[in-house]
Order: structure tokens, then C-alpha cells, then sequence
């Protein structure tokens, strides 16, 4: 079932989203050559507990997953996609980072996703968080009140594709509000004109994960988290949580 927000409830939202992107800009912060994933979640792990939120990740466990997530946000490093688990494995110069975080506060949820580079970047990962900021920027755009949700769907593959990247099937984003993950599912690619009605009051997590090797296929680690591509190229992730409003999509993880 979709829940429709009233505007209270979406201001809410906003001030759980805040502290997701507190939270994932203490961990940009915190990252640099020779820090332990492990850190980025303690950083984030403080802006949560002074904000007195709690975290969606911390113990989630889906059906696919072997292990309860034991963070407060998924780190990926480099060729793995998304749901990488933070541990003692330091950062080295050039590594491309995902992280991804999310907040209940006051009974309401954010979740957003940034990805950066530590040291010394290289081209092509900067040309790969462009193309995934801007499918994300395309799939914001297109929540607009009157459209539908394979609006969205088609514009984050649009710029997926034209950047000849791939995105991992099976994954993509979701409604948001009282928990993490609520109806509807939100593909990265899909029809414009078809799918769920957007209207005013829905609020959804819309996030592209990007994989530079242009393929489709992902596979999962032994640690029955961590997505990775199979040919060893590199990936990208981002993601806000957004309100569909009468007054044009409002970003609800802005700092
Ligand atoms: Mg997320
Ligand atoms: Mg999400």
C-alpha cells in the first residue's frame, strides 16, 4: 500500500533528512588515505546519537541477508555497488567511496546515498560520479505531481545509458515515511506514462547506482551483503529522498 503524507508529516521527514545528510557529510569528512571504513561509521554513528535519531540500517536484516547489517551506513568501496559493510580495511589513495545512510527521527525515516573519492582521483571515477549525480538530478526532476512513477524510472536510465553505463537489475528505490522501505518499488529503468500515479504527499527514495563497465550483472560477497560488479569495473551511488509536491519535487535530504 502507498501512503499519501500530509505537508506536517513531510516537514517531519525533512528534519530526519537533515541529519542523513549531517550524517553523510560527517563521513565525507572523515574519510582520507589510511582511515578504516570502520570510521566513516563511527562519524555518522555521532551525528545520529546528538541528534537523538536512531538507525534504519543498524540490525536490518531482508530476507536476501545472511547476517543482520551491523552500521549505521553501507560503504562501498570501488567495484562494489551498494550494502558494502564498513570494517577495518583503510582507505587507499585513489579509492572510490560510496556511503550510504539513513535516519528515524521522530518517528520518520530519511535515506540518501553519496559517493567521493579519497587522495588522488582518477578521470574516469569523476566522469562516473557525474553521470550518477546527474541521473539522480534527472530522476528528482521527474517527480513531478501529475506524472508517473515510470517518469522517474526513464529518466535515470536515460542518462545511465547515454553514459554506457550499467545498473544492477533488482535493485533500485522505494517509498519512504514511517520506515525505510515502503511501497512503491522505484525502478532505475522503466516506461514514461506508465506506473504509479505521482501526487502530492508521496515521498520516495530515488537512487542509481551506476556501474562503469556498462553491463547489467552484479554479484553479492560472501558476506551476503556486499553488491559488486563481476568485471571488476567501478560504481557509483546516489540518492535522495524526495516529496512529490503540488509545488515541484522537494528534496527532503539536503543539509
Ligand atoms: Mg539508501
Ligand atoms: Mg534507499
Amino acid at each position: 500500500m502507498v501512503e499519501i503524507k500530509t505537508d506536517a508529516a513531510l516537514d517531519a521527514m525533512r528534519e530526519a533528512g537533515r541529519v542523513v545528510a549531517r550524517a553523510l557529510a560527517a563521513t565525507r569528512e572523515a574519510a582520507g588515505v589510511g582511515v578504516p571504513l570502520r570510521a566513516l561509521d563511527e562519524a555518522a554513528r555521532a551525528v545520529l546519537d546528538e541528534a537523538g535519531a536512531r538507525s534504519p540500517f543498524l540490525g536490518y536484516r531482508p530476507s536476501f541477508a545472511p547476517v543482520p547489517f551491523p552500521a549505521v551506513v553501507c560503504v562501498s568501496v570501488n567495484d562494489a555497488v551498494a550494502h558494502g559493510i564498513p570494517t577495518g580495511r583503510r582507505l587507499r589513495d585513489g579509492d572510490l567511496v560510496s556511503v550510504d545512510c539513513g535516519a528515524l527521527l521522530d518517528g520518520w525515516a530519511g535515506d540518501a546515498a553519496t559517493t567521493f573519492t579519497v587522495g588522488t582521483p582518477r578521470p574516469a571515477d569523476l566522469a562516473l560520479i557525474d553521470a550518477t549525480r546527474r541521473a539522480l538530478d534527472a530522476g528528482v526532476a521527474a517527480a513531478v505531481a501529475g506524472g508517473r512513477l515510470g517518469d522517474i524510472s526513464h529518466a535515470v536510465d536515460t542518462v545511465a545509458r547515454e553514459a554506457r553505463c550499467g545498473m544492477p537489475a533488482d535493485f533500485g528505490g522505494h517509498g519512504i515515511g514511517r520506515s525505510m522501505h515502503e511501497d512503491p518499488h522505484v525502478p532505475n529503468r522503466g516506461r514514461p506514462g506508465r506506473g504509479f500515479p505521482l501526487r502530492h504527499g508521496l515521498a520516495l527514495a530515488i537512487e542509481p547506482m551506476l556501474m562503469a563497465g556498462g553491463r547489467d550483472v552484479y554479484r553479492t560477497d560472501p558476506d551476503g551483503w556486499t553488491l559488486r560488479t563481476t568485471d571488476g569495473s567501478r560504481a557509483a551511488h546516489f540518492e535522495h529522498t524526495v516529496a512529490v509536491t503540488d509545488r515541484g519535487p522537494r528534496v527532503l535530504t539536503l543539509l
